[in-house]
């Protein structure tokens, strides 16, 4: 495991603030550490002591992990104070500010670097945060991509990266293939996130995803949040496109305490943890639907509405996280005028605010997941053994609902068919009514051959998952080899050919 080269590595983590950055790099960071690195992660004062938690397991596990706090310019750039977390932003206009306030940390981190000690051996951030690579070459350092999408995903980027076949198509209803992969991958142009005809926010988002490519090939590597046992074929094709890939995860997996689970992330209150688990230990295996919408999606009050009536419709037992942005008056005032929680009690609990997604997902009562198909919930439904059924909203979030009902075979569309531009738009649009929801409900917990070849799968999938994150397993094998090429990199920069030999060494004894 650890040997004593890697005790003086340092490595930064920097993640984009937004949960579905800081979440996977605060669990990667415990992955790493175990390897007997130094590990910070820097983030911004009110993130910082909200995932301080972190801090706290990793100490009594004696893994050498910090949180560091870097001013976030919010209001110099016109953003409302404590704006410092992109579940905080309900605009796309503030979309924009975060972004900019974001890049005004390059100084900061500057020089805090200068200060550091151990020095950093290297720089780990996520993909839009391309202004890190500044940081990086300024200090003579590796910065490696922390991708928070799949491999997949990113194959498909790069297809149509180079076919641009989007580029050809003109009403939303116009589709394609995505060409030379093992699966039938279709498209339609209405699907697609990003497209910059339709608004003309979404130049910026285009703007950004630009930057993010220019970038990519400065990086001197890319880790990415999965294992090769899971898209092998994508990862082997990804391999061949980009230049050192490293699959590391599914990095959730690294949370075995119950304590480290019902902490991750946002805390929610300890009652309603306990209210939710002694509900689910008096629930049939397999029987219960776990409802969850991630972090960013801004639900107009229709579609709640019908999500709610779906799920009531279902007869299926439930459990509906409601995040705070979209638990608004109206939602409020619907669910006592329908007396919603009253009509379904005993079968269905709704959660207002931040859920301990992992801890229930895990649990053997969990037996569906009604996802947004971001990529951290989706691979910890995978993760968990949990078939799902699919309502992508925006982002790459249509790709993911390809990799789970066409690639792996474990889910059931609920049929969006049009990817909004983002989590603020069409606040009052119907994505789908509340009968489609109740069918693919139906149609994911039917007892029938394909859904039993579904929960199936989807246990065998759950199994090589952990298997890749464990001791010798390939993600473990995978983080030893990151921790030796940044070893390689800072040789190759100091020029002491004596260290190669150091290195070899080093391999041996780790093995
Ligand atoms: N999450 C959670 N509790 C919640 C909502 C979300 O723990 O109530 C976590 C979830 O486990 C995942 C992350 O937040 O790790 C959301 O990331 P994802 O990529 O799925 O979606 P996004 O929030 O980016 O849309």
């Amino acid at each position: 495991m650890a040997s004593s080269l890697s005790k003086e590595l340092h490595f930064l983590l920097i993640p984009l603030m937004s949960q579905s950055h800081i979440i996977p790099l605060t669990d990667f960071a415990k992955l790493l550490a175990f390897h007997g690195v130094n590990v910070s992660i820097i983030t911004t004062p009110l993130n910082a002591q909200k995932y301080k938690s972190i801090v706290t397991h990793a100490m009594k596990s004696n893994l050498k992990i910090q949180l560091i706090p870097l001013h976030f310019p919010s209001q110099e750039v016109g953003l409302p104070q404590g704006c410092e977390n992109m579940d905080t932003l309900n605009s796309l206009e503030l979309f924009k500010d975060f972004f900019l306030a974001s890049e005004m940390m390059q100084e900061p981190l500057e020089k805090l670097i200068q200060e550091l000690e151990p020095k950093p051996s290297c720089i780990i951030s996520t993909s839009p945060l391309t202004w890190t690579q500044q940081v990086a070459t300024k200090f003579k350092i590796p910065r490696y991509i922390f991708q928070t999408v799949s491999c997949f995903t990113l194959y498909c980027f790069h297809i149509l990266n180079q076919t641009k076949l989007q580029d050809t198509l003109v009403l939303d209803s116009d589709s394609f293939l995505i060409p030379n992969v093992p699966h039938k991958i279709e498209f339609t142009k209405a699907q697609l996130p990003f497209d910059s005809s339709k608004q003309s926010s979404q130049g910026h988002m285009k703007s950004i995803l630009d930057k993010i490519r220019k970038t990519q090939d400065l990086a001197r590597g890319t880790l990415i949040n999965t294992c090769g046992e899971l898209e092998n074929w994508y990862v082997d094709s990804y391999k061949k496109a980009v230049k050192k890939v490293f699959c590391v995860g599914p990095v959730s997996l690294c949370n075995k305490e119950m304590d480290e689970m019902v902490d991750r992330g946002n805390k929610a209150s300890i009652d309603e943890h306990s209210n939710c688990l002694n509900w689910l230990d008096s629930m049939k295996p397999k029987s219960v639907i776990y409802a969850c919408f991630g972090t960013l999606s801004n639900i107009s009050f229709l579609q709640m509405k019908e999500i709610g009536l779906g799920l009531e419709s279902s007869n299926v037992p439930f459990i509906w996280i409601i995040r705070g942005l979209n638990l608004t008056l109206e939602v409020e005032k619907w669910l006592r005028d329908e007396n919603f929680e009253e009509k379904v009690k005993g079968r269905g609990m709704i959660i207002r605010g931040w859920a301990p997604q992992i801890l229930i997902l895990s649990h053997s009562a969990v037996g569906g997941f009604l996802t947004h198909c971001g990529w951290n919930s989706t691979l910890e439904g995978i993760s968990c053994g949990v078939p799902m059924i699919t309502f992508p909203m925006f982002a790459e979030q249509f790709y993911n609902e390809k990799f789970i009902v066409n690639v792996l075979k474990i889910g059931v569309r609920v049929g969006v068919e049009v990817s909004t531009i983002s989590w603020n738009e069409e606040k009052n649009g119907v994505l789908v009514n509340k009968d489609q929801i109740k069918k693919a409900i139906d149609e994911l917990m039917d007892k029938d051959l394909e859904g039993e070849d579904r929960r199936e799968r989807a246990k065998e999938l759950a199994h090589i998952s952990k298997k890749a994150i464990e001791e010798e397993g390939s993600s473990y094998l995978n983080i030893k080899l990151l921790i030796e090429d940044v070893m390689h990199a800072l040789n190759d920069k100091d020029g002491e050919a004596n260290n190669v030999a150091t290195i070899n060494k080093s391999k041996h004894s780790n093995t």
